[in-house]
């Protein structure tokens, strides 16, 4: 009989599910397999949860796990550490590490990083400029097949000309130059700036922004 886990009496709150009730929830095979009074009746083990509140993972669209680069200050290991001991079960993480998120390869080292390390789920935030430089458009089509489920130049304007309503990527052209060419569909990516603390109108102000 495999073993089956229940967390009893807490305050169950499930906004997805509309559900906010005092209940059980059971887990069996590592998956929720229902929420319901008295549904741990029965379980293997059981935590009291009495006066406590059960939610579904939280997911944090804005942190930064430093690695690569700044490793003293943080990595992929301890940062979804600190998550995972917080109630978040998924984390985005911003590019402004050294070398930044702006290829492929960034990507996919912190996909694989995290896969390997991490106790949570991490997404990856890529550079909307190469080098975070805040002036040439980075492969945006390329990052985003990599993986990158949003765009910020994190703590740096981008003082590109092209339109942030108006993506565009960077291919090659026929002479092998790089240029840009706008999307045939936008990306339906996020996007996060700094650009309140510019002072910029719109529509830039319409980007997400914090004062981290
Ligand atoms: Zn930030």
């Amino acid at each position: 009989m495999s073993t089956t886990l229940a967390i009893r009496g807490g305050r169950v709150i499930d906004p997805a599910n509309g559900v906010d009730a005092i209940a059980d929830v059971l887990i069996a095979e590592g998956r929720i397999a229902a929420v319901g009074p008295d549904a741990g009746r029965d379980a293997s083990q059981t935590i009291d949860a009495s006066g406590l509140i059960i939610c579904p993972g939280f997911v944090d669209i804005h942190c930064h796990l430093r690695e690569p680069g700044f490793e003293h200050k943080e990595t992929i290991a301890t940062g979804t550490l600190a998550a995972a001991r917080g109630g978040f079960t998924t984390i985005c993480a911003m590019p402004n590490t050294e070398p930044p998120i702006d290829s492929a390869g960034m990507i996919e080292f912190i996909l694989r990083t995290a896969q390997s390390q991490g106790a949570v789920r991490v997404l990856p935030i890529a550079c909307v400029t190469r080098g975070r430089a805040g002036r040439e458009l980075a492969d945006l089509a390329e990052l985003a097949q990599a993986g990158a489920v949003a765009f910020s130049d994190d703590g740096a304007p981008v003082a590109c000309r092209s339109s942030p309503h108006a993506p565009s990527a960077r291919v090659r052209g026929h002479a092998g130059r790089a240029r840009h060419q706008p999307l045939r569909r936008p990306l339906p990516l996020g996007r996060w700036s700094h650009a309140r603390r510019l002072g910029l109108d719109p529509p830039w102000s319409s980007w997400r922004s914090h004062r981290g």
